[in-house]
């Protein structure tokens, strides 16, 4: 990965990232037999040209996981339980995080394994932070993520080409997912899995996971790499993502010319 620039994430938060070896003994949530179940759970109103496709959000995040995926009815905001920051001359209105996640965890479905909260208000996650884009727990199964900064006329920047607010919705929900199957931040590639604290960086970030995150995610839900790749890659098309479209179809290309020469290797 890159040397981090002076406000990006590792400049701020000195991070010794996880091995391969670190993240199978630590202790973390898998899915299993009766907890099989990852729930996207819409927050508030969602409404507007910068709300999200939610049936498409489910079948990325099926697909990125290889787990079934379930939207949820929508949740009011409970006001009255979430502390709010008043809006100021640079920020929006904001929900605390933490407040989120505690709500979430109540009413965990039996058969979730995950719940991931998403939102149109901006988030941040304590009187230190300007903003987060999202937030999850190691180990209590529940996350928040917000799509309130993805747009261009909310990031107020221009966006490279091919940056939109979809596709940095869906790093988000799968980075944040991420971190309830028990992965870190990442610190060894550039990887959906590194830390983000601004849109450039989360923009510079790929879509995908690096060779160590991706077998951590292999062991926790043993997908097939081939079927994986080509789902995600129908998606990006669909989606218009095409550089990650591109990537993930060099994949599927390598994958099939390898168990073209290796008919009984493992794929
Ligand atoms: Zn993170
Ligand atoms: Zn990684």
């Amino acid at each position: 990965m890159p040397e981090p620039g002076p406000s990006d994430w590792l400049s701020s938060h000195h991070e010794p990232g996880q091995t391969y070896s670190q993240f199978l003994s630590a202790r973390r949530n898998r899915p299993d037999r009766v907890r099989k179940v990852i729930y996207l759970q819409p927050i508030g109103e969602f409404t507007g040209p910068d709300a999200p496709p939610m049936e498409f959000l489910r079948r990325f995040a099926q697909a990125y996981f290889g787990v079934e995926v379930t939207v949820q009815s929508a949740a009011p905001l409970c006001r009255d339980e979430i502390t709010e920051r008043p809006a100021t001359s640079r920020t929006p209105r904001q929900l605390l995080t933490t407040d989120l996640l505690k709500v979430l965890s109540r009413e965990l479905p039996p058969d979730a394994f995950c719940r991931l909260g998403l939102t149109m208000e901006d988030l941040y996650a304590g009187n230190d932070w300007n903003f987060v884009f999202g937030q999850a727990t190691l180990s209590a199964r529940v996350g928040v993520y917000s799509f309130a900064r993805y747009s261009p006329q909310a990031a107020g920047v221009s966006m490279p080409g091919t940056a939109t607010p979809l596709l940095r919705g869906c790093k988000v929900l799968a980075h944040e997912t991420g971190h309830m199957f028990g992965i870190l931040h990442c610190v060894y590639y550039a990887c959906l899995m590194n830390g983000s604290n601004h849109l450039a960086e989360l923009d510079a970030q790929p879509l995908h996971l690096c060779p160590v995150c991706l077998r951590k995610l292999q062991n926790a839900t043993r997908f097939n790499a081939l079927d994986r790749y080509r789902q995600l890659e129908g998606l990006c098309r669909e989606g218009g993502f095409a550089d990650e479209g591109a990537w993930l179809k060099s994949q599927v290309r390598a994958i099939e010319a390898a168990a073209a020469k290796h008919p009984a290797g493992p794929v």
